[in-house]
C-alpha cells in the first residue's frame, strides 16, 4: 500500500496518507489539520517492496 507524504500550503504542516491508486487519482486530499485542500505531495514511499518474495 503506497504512503503519500503531503504538506499543507495553508498551515504548513506535513502529513501522511495511505491511499489506493484510485483515491490518489481523485486528488481530493484535504489537510487533517485545517481541512484545506491546498496541499502538495512531497514524496511517495512504498511498503513491502523488499520483503516477502514468495
Ligand atoms: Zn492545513
Amino acid at each position: 500500500m503506497p504512503v503519500y507524504d503531503y504538506v499543507c500550503k495553508d498551515c504548513h504542516k506535513s502529513f501522511e496518507k495511505v491511499l489506493t491508486l484510485v483515491e490518489h487519482d481523485k486528488k481530493s486530499i484535504a489537510c487533517p489539520h485545517c481541512g484545506s485542500k491546498n496541499v502538495e505531495q512531497e514524496a511517495a514511499a512504498f511498503f513491502a517492496v523488499t520483503s516477502k518474495k514468495s
